[in-house]
């Protein structure tokens, strides 16, 4: 890897773990949950770095792709909450989250963070990402929870938030290998419900996927500011400003212009824990750029 884009991906890494620890201290019941987006995503600014994905904030049954819409008042309850932080610089990213257990539930909390120190400890060129998927797996059924096996990691480019190798969370038959200078996000969920997420209704993030014709002036001036502000990366409906907000997501959902990430849910009454780092491969290793050094 070049030294320029290896200090962009360290910088990107470094703001990220500095604001996930201030976030995460800031997250206890009664707390207003836009308050904690709100800093994230300044903060990250502050330091230097841009989102590169609107803070997600998903809480016990919702295991991703939450995040406070425009105005939210919601306050935290006593809950299982992850917050899951994207930084870039340059388009460099750096993708980690972290779980802060207000539901009484620790050792759930702990089992995903602990399928993730498994994963770092085996990852290597030349390893493959099955590998990873077992320890991740071995290490979360230790704890007596199950992964979540419909959720992965994932590789990360260059303004490209998810990418290739996905890094299962189970034990796979057949993984992909691992090449040194890969950069890769491991995030295991652990839960004790099913195991299996599904897709609810609703969306608040969404990100620019393709350039189609579209008349409606609200749509058309929507799709400007996506492409000049976010470019690929995945955006919040709360950052969004202008006429007719709704009207212009509609139609450009109905075109094909933008994708959504719909919430992410776990069973009924099921709650889900998650930890994620961004590693970089190296021979006999990995640089873990999302941790202070
Ligand atoms: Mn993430
Ligand atoms: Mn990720």
């Amino acid at each position: 890897m070049e030294s320029e884009v290896l200090e962009k991906y360290r910088k990107a890494g470094e703001i990220l773990a500095t604001v996930r620890e201030e976030a995460a201290s800031m997250v206890d019941v009664g707390v207003s949950i836009l308050e904690v987006a709100d800093f994230v995503e300044g903060t990250t600014r502050t330091l230097g770095g841009e989102p590169a994905f609107p803070c997600n904030i998903s809480r016990d049954r919702v295991a991703a792709h939450d995040t406070p819409r425009p105005g939210d008042d919601g306050v935290f309850g006593e809950e299982m909450v992850k917050l899951d932080i994207g930084v870039h610089v340059d388009g460099y990213i750096a993708d980690a989250a972290v779980t802060v257990d207000l539901s009484g539930h620790p050792d759930l909390a702990e089992a995903s963070a602990a399928g993730l120190a498994a994963a770092i400890e085996v990852v290597s060129a030349g390893v493959t990402t099955a590998e990873l998927g077992a320890a991740i797996e071995e290490a979360i059924r230790g704890y007596g929870y199950s992964p979540v096996a419909n959720l992965t990691g994932h590789g990360l480019g260059r303004y490209q938030a998810h990418g290739e190798p996905s890094i299962p969370n189970r034990a796979v038959d057949k993984g992909v290998v691992l090449s040194a200078g890969d950069v890769i996000a491991i995030e295991p969920f652990a839960t004790d419900g099913v195991g299996r997420i599904s897709e609810a209704r609703e969306a608040e993030i969404f990100s620019f996927v393709a350039k189609r014709p579209v008349r409606s002036p609200p749509a058309r001036a929507l799709l400007k500011e996506v492409q000049e502000r976010y470019s690929t990366l995945p955006f919040a409906r709360r950052w969004l400003s202008g006429d007719r907000i709704e009207y212009a997501i509609g139609q450009l959902l109905r075109a094909g212009v933008l994708h959504r990430y719909p919430l992410l849910v776990e069973a009924e009454g099921a709650l889900v824990s998650q930890a994620e780092d961004t590693v970089i491969v190296l021979e006999g290793g990995c640089e873990v750029t999302t941790r202070r050094r």
